[in-house]
């Protein structure tokens, strides 16, 4: 483990400045480009040499293990992040897990500064009685199934007729959609063969999403919400009795034009709600109801399973916050949702805000347990400041960052084995089965031809199948040469 600091020549005249990166998501690429693309690289005063590690076999992180299928425009995020990975200047390293394949102090030992952008992927907890019983699923865990997470299982139990989804946020507007939409119409997309074998044999009729306040504190975006109603045979129902706005509520209406476009489209929804469509006479298979002014008090078990769930009906404050009425309602379902945000997850030898989800820094700048800055150890994306925000977002979090870390240059802990060599040296000593940039090509063109030959087979143009268990995403990826 190095402790000396930073040679004046680290990144000048003598070898570059080492830098790792932990996370292939959005948050993480974004700091290696910004640090690569640094007044302080382009004036040819720096040279930094980045090398960028994900514990899965494929890059990309959220995009693709957190964006529905269906979102093809979030998904094209990926075509910049490849562009960054393809120049050639940063080395990608998959399969290789932060904590079990490598330590800090490995990292420390091999990088003058490490990045930490490890996002987040866990659900929030819902504290309510009966989130442990069968049916009751995080949101957050159904995402990475249809995602085709490597580690979790391949089947999920959808056997339910009546769901109810818990949250407005968009990962709520995601798991609803997905779940009510017509296994089909996801052909198109990337969607893994056994989700749409899952979707497909699913009963679901009626899928609820409950917001604990009113429709103009939903946590929504425009486009997302309105994507809602492009389904095909689902109908939307909405209920008259929801549509509470406080003063806060005016006012948020009155500032932000993004409440200002989501009540209107609900409000518009409403209105055209022919007093015909409900949830009795819908012609549609299968509907979406969005409720508001519901807050979770109970999910209901019958032989361990749930049976149903209980709200405490609440009204507005004035504020835009929700109080209790005492009237309780209940609703038979057969599975629970909870999509109350993401949390992230503690990383090894690293201090943690368990509460928040974040790891303990100030701008970036990861801090020990007495609240002083780590030399060389940095962070960006959620895992620095929370689940919350686009992924464009992530960027002005990495600038942040990024401009700490250039700062500190003079202060960094130059690393002992800074050879580009040394770090693979170490895998391979440890028999870690870690992919590539060009394992990552290997297994991109593999899941399109899939998707080519699925398309020949079935009609419909799939523009890829993905690959799900970890192994065989290994295997496809390592067939090619594994240089870095
Ligand atoms: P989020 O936006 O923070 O929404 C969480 C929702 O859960 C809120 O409606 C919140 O209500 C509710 N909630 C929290 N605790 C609750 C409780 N105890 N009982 C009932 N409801 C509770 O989180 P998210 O949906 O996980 O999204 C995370 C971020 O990813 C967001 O920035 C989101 O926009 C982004 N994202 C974007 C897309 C996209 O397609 N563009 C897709 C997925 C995610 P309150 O507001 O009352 O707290």
């Amino acid at each position: 483990m190095s402790t000396n600091s930073c040679e004046k020549s680290v990144g000048t005249e003598g070898r570059p400045l080492r830098v790792a990166v932990i996370g292939s998501g959005p948050a993480g690429v974004y700091a290696a480009d910004i640090l690569t693309k640094s007044e302080e690289v382009r004036n040819g005063g720096l040279h930094v040499s980045i090398d960028l590690f994900d514990r899965y076999p494929a890059p990309y992180g959220l995009i693709r293990y957190g964006v529905a299928p269906d979102h093809p425009r979030i998904k094209g995020i990926v075509n910049a992040l490849h562009k960054v990975l393809d120049r050639g200047d940063i080395r990608f390293f998959g399969n290789v897990d932060f904590g079990t394949d490598l330590s800090l102090a490995d990292l420390q030992a091999h990088y003058d500064a490490v990045i930490f952008a490890t996002g987040a992927i866990k659900d929030a907890d819902l504290n309510i009685p009966g989130v442990e019983l069968e049916g009751s699923f995080g949101g957050a865990d159904f995402v990475s199934w249809y995602d085709g997470h490597p580690d979790v299982p391949r089947e999920w139990p959808l056997t339910a007729k009546h769901v109810a989804v818990i949250g407005n946020g968009n990962v709520a507007l995601d798991v609803a959609r997905m779940l009510s939409k017509h296994a089909e119409d996801l052909l198109v997309t990337e969607i893994p063969d056994n989700v749409h074998r899952g979707l497909q044999a699913s009963p679901v009729t009626d899928v609820h999403i409950f917001g604990r306040r009113g429709p103009a504190q939903v946590k929504f975006t425009p486009l997302e919400l309105r994507e809602l109603s492009h389904s095909k045979d689902v109908d939307i129902v909405l209920y008259p009795e929801d549509f509470e706005f406080d003063a806060a509520s005016d006012e948020a209406i009155r500032t932000n034009n993004q409440i200002k476009t989501m009540v209107g489209t609900l409000t518009n929804w409403l209105v055209d709600q022919d007093d015909d469509v409900s949830a009795v006479t819908s012609t549609a298979s299968r509907r979406l109801h969005l409720h508001f002014l519901h807050s979770p008090v109970e999910i209901i078990g019958t032989d361990g399973k749930v049976s149903g769930i209980r709200f405490e009906r609440t009204e507005l404050d004035g504020t835009g916050d929700a109080r209790g009425t005492g009237e309780i309602i209940e609703y038979p379902v057969q599975a629970v949702y909870r999509s109350v945000g993401y949390l992230g997850s503690a990383l090894a030898d690293v201090e943690f805000d368990h509460v928040r989800g974040v790891v303990e820094n100030d701008g970036g700048r990861v801090l020990d347990a007495d609240g002083a800055p780590v030399p060389g150890v940095y962070t960006t994306g959620w895992i620095k400041r929370g689940p919350v925000g686009l992924i464009g977002h992530t960027k002005g979090d990495a600038l942040e960052t990024v401009t700490h870390l250039l700062r500190d240059l003079a202060q960094l802990p130059a690393a002992v084995h800074a050879e580009p060599e040394a770090v693979v040296d170490l895998l391979d000593e440890r028999g870690v089965q870690y992919t590539s940039w060009d394992g990552w090509l290997e297994l991109d063109a593999h899941e399109k031809a899939l998707g080519a030959a699925a398309s020949l087979d079935g009609g419909v143009q799939r523009e890829r199948v993905k690959v799900v268990p970890r192994v065989d995403m290994v295997t496809v990826s390592r067939g090619a040469a594994v240089e870095v």
